[in-house]
Parts: C-alpha cells; sequence; structure tokens
C-alpha cells in the first residue's frame, strides 16, 4: 500500500492564546524548539488565533532502582559518519497499520482538564479476545468503549454525543470526535489519528488504542517485553556550538545554555539515586543530530532524555511544556496535521518503534512530573519524527520543557532556581518510570 494517505483536512491545535506557530523541522534544519508563524487559518472566523503545536511525568511511590555504578561517563564525540548500532532487524510490529485518511472534522476542541496532574490507578487489563476494528480511510479504528471496557471503563457521552468520558478506577480518558487533542487523567495528550464517530460510539485507531492510551493506562498489559528497569540514563542537552536553538534577542539568552545547564543540574540528582549518567555534551559544542541516539546505544542506555526549550519566532505569547514521542510506524508527527505541513508518517519502522508503548509510559511519567513541579500550560504529550529519538535502542523522549519566546516564562527559565525545578521534575518522572517497571518485574 502506499505510504501516503489522500490529503485529509488539515487541523490545527489550541494552545496557549495567540497567533499560528509550527515548530521547525528538527530533522531538516539540525535544530529543535524552533517553532515559526503561519497565516491565519480560513474558516477558522472567531477563533481569535488557533496555534499548531508541534515540536519538543507519572505517578506512584518511588522504588529506588538497582544499585549501578554512579560514576558519570561523558562520552567522545562520535564521528559522524559512524553508523548506529542497532539490530539487523527490527521485531515485527503487532499491529501494523496501512496508511489511510482521516474523516472530515467540524468540530469541538476539548478543553483541558481542569484536573490536576496527580497520579492514578493502574488496572489490570482483564483479559478477552480481540476488540475487532473497522477500517475507515485506511485506518483501523476500534471502538473506544468496547476496548477500554477491558480497563474497567465506562463510557458516556456528552455535547450532542460529541464529547465522550471513559471513567473508571480512578482514571479517566477525555475524548472529542473528530479531534486528536484529549486529555488521560487531567494531561493533554495528541492522539496519531483523529478520533471518530460513528453511529453513537466513538472510535479511536488501534494504534492509538493499543500504543498510546492502552499503555498509560496499565503498562501491565502492554504487550511487548518491558525494557529492563533502567540502570543507564543518557541525558541529551539539545544543541550547542554554532547551533544556539531558540534566542530570546530581548533578554539575550540562548536554549543551548539552558539545556546545558538543566542536564548538569538533573545529573547529580540522578547519580543521587543511582542511576549511571552519560551526557551527550558537558560543554558547548556542536553535535549532529542523528549522532546522538548513536552515542546513546554506544553507551547502552536504558532512556534517552532530549532536553530543550522552545520557540515561537514572532510569537511572544505561547508558553508551556511538552512532550515527545518517536511516532509509530505510519503516523504522522503532530506536526504535520498543521495547515501546509506535509504528511510525514513513515511505512518503514525504525527501531524506535519497538519502544512505542514503553515510550509514551515514560513520557507520562515525565509529563505529569512537569506539570505537577512547574505549573506550566500543558501543550501536551505529541510524536515527531525527531533525528534526535530516531533509532534508539531504548525509551526516550524529547522534552521542550518552556517557551523562551515568551519573555516572562523565558526570564522564568533564566532563573537557576526555575531550571532547578525543571531537573528536579525530569528526576521524579524518571522515579516514576522506574517505580512502575520495578513494579511490574516485581508481579511476574
Ligand atoms: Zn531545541
Amino acid at each position: 500500500m502506499s505510504p501516503k494517505r489522500p490529503s485529509p483536512r488539515r487541523r490545527t491545535e489550541a494552545g496557549t492564546p495567540g497567533g499560528l506557530a509550527v515548530e521547525r523541522d528538527l530533522r531538516a534544519r539540525g535544530t529543535g524548539c524552533v517553532t515559526r508563524n503561519r497565516p491565519p487559518l480560513l474558516g477558522l472566523a472567531g477563533l481569535a488565533g488557533a496555534l499548531f503545536l508541534a515540536g519538543c511525568h507519572s505517578p506512584s511511590t518511588a522504588i529506588p532502582p538497582e544499585p549501578p555504578p554512579t560514576a558519570a561517563v561523558m562520552l567522545p564525540p562520535v564521528a559522524a559518519n559512524l553508523a548506529p548500532s542497532l539490530p539487523a532487524s527490527n521485531p515485527p510490529l503487532s499491529s501494523r497499520l496501512p496508511p489511510g485518511a482521516n474523516a472530515e472534522f467540524p468540530s469541538a476542541r476539548p478543553a483541558p482538564s481542569p484536573r490536576p496532574p496527580t497520579a492514578a490507578a493502574s488496572p489490570r487489563v482483564v483479559a478477552t479476545v480481540p476488540v475487532p476494528g473497522q477500517r475507515i480511510s485506511n485506518v483501523d479504528y476500534v471502538d473506544a468503549a468496547a476496548f477500554f471496557a477491558r480497563y474497567g471503563l465506562r463510557t458516556t457521552a456528552a455535547a450532542g454525543d460529541l464529547r465522550f468520558t471513559l471513567a473508571g478506577g480512578g482514571n479517566r480518558l477525555e475524548l472529542v470526535a473528530n479531534d486528536r487533542d484529549m486529555a488521560i487523567n487531567g494531561l493533554r495528550v495528541f492522539l496519531g489519528e483523529p478520533a471518530l464517530v460513528r453511529g453513537r460510539a466513538i472510535l479511536v485507531s488501534r494504534t492509538d488504542a493499543e500504543r498510546l492510551l492502552g499503555p498509560i493506562l496499565a503498562p501491565s498489559g502492554i504487550a511487548s517485553p518491558a525494557p529492563p528497569v533502567p540502570r543507564i540514563i543518557v541525558l541529551d542537552p539539545g544543541h550547542g556550538g554554532q547551533d544556539s536553538g531558540a534566542v530570546n534577542t530581548n533578554l539575550g539568552v540562548f536554549e543551548k545554555t539552558f539545556a546545558l545547564d538543566v542536564a548538569l543540574l538533573l545529573k547529580p540528582l540522578l547519580e543521587a539515586k543511582g542511576w549511571q549518567i552519560v551526557l551527550t555534551r558537558a560543554d558547548d559544542r556542536f553535535i549532529p543530530l542523528p549522532q546522538r541516539p548513536v552515542m546513546a546505544n554506544s553507551a547502552h542506555a536504558d532512556l534517552f532524555i532530549s532536553i530543550h526549550f522552545n520557540t515561537v519566532p514572532g510569537d511572544t505569547r505561547t508558553t508551556g511544556t511538552e512532550i515527545y514521542t518517536f511516532p509509530p510506524q505510519f503516523e504522522r508527527s503532530t506536526r504535520s496535521w498543521s495547515s501546509g505541513e506535509k504528511d510525514d508518517s513513515d511505512a518503514q519502522p525504525d527501531p524506535s518503534n519497538r519502544f512505542d508503548a514503553w515510550n509514551v509510559v515514560f513520557a507520562n511519567a515525565l509529563h505529569r512530573a512537569l506539570l505537577a513541579k512547574l505549573g506550566t500550560f500543558d501543550r501536551g504529550q505529541k510524536i515527531a519524527h525527531w533525528a534526535v529519538l530516531k533509532g534508539l535502542n531504548c525509551p526516550g523522549v524529547l522534552i521542550e520543557s518552556a517557551f523562551l519566546s515568551n519573555d516572562a516564562e523565558a526570564r522564568k527559565v533564566a532563573t537557576p532556581a526555575f531550571r532547578q525545578q525543571i531537573a528536579e521534575s525530569i528526576a521524579n518522572g524518571v522515579e516514576a518510570y522506574a517505580a512502575q517497571l520495578a513494579g511490574l518485574s516485581k508481579s511476574k
């Protein structure tokens, strides 16, 4: 089948009030966390500037990780042409979906849940026969009510059957018809495909059900093998050297400086918990993007965290925190749904796709921890084909901690205290994720 889908109607994503923005392509430009203005959408009169989102955390009682050696390692730069140390073949993915287009999008936007990002229960999945799917525009969709009944969730509809709540056992999904912007336990998450209504049922893509929502609700139900409880964590401070990343010229501050500082603050926090920390850079040097996951793989990383700050050139109002994972096979980057963007889905699986489900569990733990401590606007958990997440042999995320293009937020970032808070948030998220994994391995 063709990897390209018929051109669907493009969507915007709501963010903070302000102009239209979309993040610069990290793959093409060699930098991350840069957004640019887009022209206003036709047909959205009345919306005072919807935002395009794009580009750059969980509960529980922390269980200390296995006691690994505590020595920090700074990897030497790897030759740019060094081939990634990836396995010769990738394990088959259980639900390789052919690409497809999506239905019409009228409407509705889900309001971010007012609930604080607190921890929720992790239900056991009751094994049943697979939920049958239906193909809509070449995408395999499942009835969300039937699928998540196995997680103990009951579905109710409101607002003319366009808003759906699936709740039970302390967990809550909030879905809106024809939208990818949704909430899970109070955190904003972007689906890979829009939720659709057929009859009175709300449908989600099987990939979203099996590799995004299900894993966040119940890691114990993930079909792919759990990664080992992490020992080695690679921290990747974004940019460096001639690549400054986001720049706030009013304040004279650079993303590369703050990203490095957060990594250097985070390193001792994680080492104190017993993890071995490897930095892709420990000073102001340039490292090509594809080299960073290679360095992580060479270090036998169990987790990879790329640390960034965001910007929207020409837009000084946008604020907030985003967290990214690599898209599942056949899924587009969140940004690519925005007006004028191309479908960037990939029909070829990437080694990172082995960790689709675990990437989102890790991202969710970090997302929750970041918002809980920073109190920033929730711009959501998203997906993007970032070069730094491509080819990883372990779960990995890219964090866009805050916006440097907003002076108020940039001033906060410019304070050592706020950067310390970011570092502590990430440490809390790592700890929460490790506790989840440890809990799973104990229960087996
Ligand atoms: Zn960046």
